[in-house]
């Protein structure tokens, strides 16, 4: 922890504190209520939005049932705050696991309206089961009491912050934990987590139960604050709220939330008491003002980012003179300030702040005199003879296309087995068979045995096959360290309480895990490049990177799909100098490749791939001067073993 951060954090409790002594109107004391609430919930939304990277229109009837959770605990049992309030996270978050189930199927706008017919049904529910909720009359709740007395405005205000600073800090730790990284790596490649053996299926649940939580932590809070609840308040005004809070104050920060929060609760209060035309002019004024502000930050020509949204505003206005009692005007303005933060500031308010202080988003920094650590520490050594991998007449089929047609391969432990053959022959088909990405239309792979045909990618890379892609599948966002610690992921034993309580497991298997992260890097010549970006790597490096996360894994097979494929001459030398390393350590390699120097040059056995077909087996010498491979592909331009000497 550094020395500013601490100083910042006392700021902010010191501010929390004071706020109610200095505000003494109950008005504003509730409103300050309102914000810390909210920025609970927004907590939680930004695990789903901004980490997982799914869109949730479902937040504001999360919210409403655990306002209602708790209402009709107390209207109907007279129950106490520390039964509603647990009671009301447990609910909660079991209907996210609920709201769950559609973005395990969908994605993007079809996962919107799904979410979107999620929070009207729960709001309609809440409106119709009068008999339980009273229906549209509402339930009137009194503040919560402690040890007998009823807590006053102001008391009352002291827990809602004390709860919001624990929210703070348990989902600040758990999302700086191998589970948040879960969570960011899913949204920047499912199908790389998967094959890292984090199952997108899982943690996109875990995400929605863990964010659902905190909403109903944060609805059962706004019942008592408001002391009244009707089911009109989570419509969908609401929800766009809590996704603008989130995307204006900027996705995976807490600060982020926080400004969301405070932006959101005092925008309408701004905008409810003016008549139309002080409306958009204060609109158009503050949108003007922020374009100025970014353009003038980003030393560009600033008319046009002036002009647009000045532009927009007027008209709106015009359009609005004629609609005036129809349009809800709030909407309206959100909808409009929605498309200005998602067109000019992606990493919202907080993201753009950093980015004018030249500050990125903080990231785990690497230890200093870690990288001397054992980089294949978690593997046991083994003997390098025997079948590994064994491929029976596997077809694969796309519509009428055989893109693999009956073909049988084998591969001997520790060893490294050349896959070649033209474009298109099925070389990446076979990859995608074999991590169960591609389920085979006929046929069978066993893995030491067992059979693996039918298991899921994240089953298959924690039984031992780890793999690179030919389009690199990095976590762009998350450091080259995080990349890596994505690859350990299965090192850790912890659960996410472990991880919110930091108990003295978690911190042990988090600080192994850095340690053996870091030695990777070093292995693939990284070290230096830890804290940097992934998608901020030049090509080759990235593709060191996706090597380095693949051995994370402790794989007994490493499939490499093309390694070498855009890479510099020195890039290639380094490679094959790593490839031969990881053989050394008794991992079996498959090497897809095209460079047939380097096939040729570090490969016990090549197998040739021709429409889908095996054509050819054997040593390299022997596959190279076979006849069929020569006219197929090699086509009299092949490598001669001269050049293979690379
Ligand atoms: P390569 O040997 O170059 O890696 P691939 O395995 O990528 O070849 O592709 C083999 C054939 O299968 C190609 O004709 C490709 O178009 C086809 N193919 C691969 N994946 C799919 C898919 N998901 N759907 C349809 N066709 C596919
Ligand atoms: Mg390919």
């Amino acid at each position: 922890m550094s020395k500013r951060f601490l100083g910042a954090a006392l700021l902010g409790i010191a501010a929390l504190v004071a706020y109610p002594l200095v505000f003494t109107n109950p008005y504003y004391v509730h409103l300050a209520e309102t914000i810390l609430i909210y920025a609970i919930l927004l907590f939680g939304l930004d695990i789903v939005v901004g980490y997982t990277g799914q869109v949730s229109l479902g937040h504001a009837g999360l919210f409403g049932i655990g306002s209602y959770v708790a209402g009709v605990l107390i209207l109907k049992l007279d129950a106490a705050w520390y039964l509603t309030l647990p009671a009301s996270v447990l609910v909660t978050a079991l209907f996210g696991a609920v709201l769950a189930l559609p973005a395990l199927r969908v994605t993007g706008p079809y996962l919107a309206m799904v979410t979107l017919a999620f929070g009207t049904i729960a709001q309609i529910l809440i409106n119709e089961m009068s008999f339980l909720t009273e229906g549209p009359m509402g339930i009137t709740v009194t503040k919560p009491a402690v040890f007998g007395t009823t807590l006053s405005e102001v008391q009352y205000y002291y827990a809602v912050a004390g709860l919001m600073l624990v929210s703070l800090l348990l989902v600040h730790r758990l999302l700086r934990s191998h589970i948040g990284r879960a969570f960011e790596a899913l949204r920047d490649s499912p199908i790389a987590s998967d094959c890292m053996g984090v199952s997108v299926y899982r943690y996109k649940v875990y995400a929605f139960v863990i964010s659902a939580g905190f909403a109903g932590l944060a609805g059962s809070l706004y019942t008592y604050s408001e002391g009244y609840i009707s089911p009109n308040t989570y419509n969908f005004e609401l929800t766009i709220l809590f996704l603008l809070a989130v995307i204006m104050g900027g996705r995976k920060t807490r600060s982020g939330a926080l400004l969301g929060a405070l932006i959101v609760v005092m925008l309408p209060s701004l905008l409810s008491d003016i008549d139309v035309f002080r409306r958009i002019a204060v609109t158009a004024a503050v949108l003007a003002v922020i374009g100025a502000g970014i353009a003038l930050a980003r030393k560009r020509t600033s008319v046009r980012m002036m002009a647009v949204p000045v532009v927009a505003t007027l008209a709106l206005a015009a359009f609005s003179f004629k609609l005036d009692n129809m349009v809800d005007w709030r909407l309206t303005i959100f909808g409009l300030m929605t498309l200005f933060v998602v067109y000019y500031l992606q990493d919202g308010i907080v993201g753009f702040l950093r980015g004018l202080l030249g500050r990125g988003r903080t990231h785990a920094h690497a230890l200093a005199g870690a990288a001397d650590a054992d980089p294949f520490a978690g593997m046991r050594a083994e003997a390098p003879s025997g079948e590994l991998l064994r491929v029976d007449g596997v077809l694969m089929q796309f519509g009428g296309l055989k893109a693999l047609n009956g073909v049988d391969l084998q591969v001997v432990r520790g060893s490294v087995h050349g896959l070649i053959g033209p474009n298109g022959s099925g070389k990446s088909t076979m990859m995608n068979v074999l991590t169960g990405i591609y389920k085979p239309t006929a046929g069978q792979v066993s893995f030491q045995g067992a059979a693996i045909t039918g298991r899921t990618p994240a089953q298959i890379a924690l039984g031992g096959i780890a793999r690179t892609f030919q389009n690199v599948q990095l976590f762009g966002e998350m450091t080259a360290l995080e990349n890596v610690l994505v690859g350990l992921h299965h090192s850790f034993r912890s659960t996410w309480l472990d991880a919110m309580l930091h108990t003295p497991r978690y911190l042990r298997e988090e600080a192994a895990a850095r340690r053996r992260a870091q030695a990777i890097l070093a292995f693939v010549g990284l070290d230096e490049l830890a804290d940097e970006e992934a998608r901020n790597l030049p090509y080759g490096k990235q593709r060191l990177l996706e090597i380095g996360r693949a051995l994370a894994l402790d794989p007994r097979l490493l499939l490499l799909d093309e390694p070498a494929a855009g890479l510099t001459a020195p890039d290639i030398r380094e490679l094959m100098a790593i490839i031969r390393k990881i053989r050394e350590h008794g991992i079996a390699i498959v090497l897809i490749e095209h460079h047939m120097d380097v096939v040729m040059a570090i490969s016990d056995t090549v197998t040739v791939l021709d429409f889908g077909q095996k054509i050819a087996e054997g040593t390299p010498a022997r596959v190279q001067s076979d006849p069929k491979v020569i006219e197929a592909y090699l086509g009299g331009a092949g490598a001669s073993p001269a050049s293979a000497a690379a």
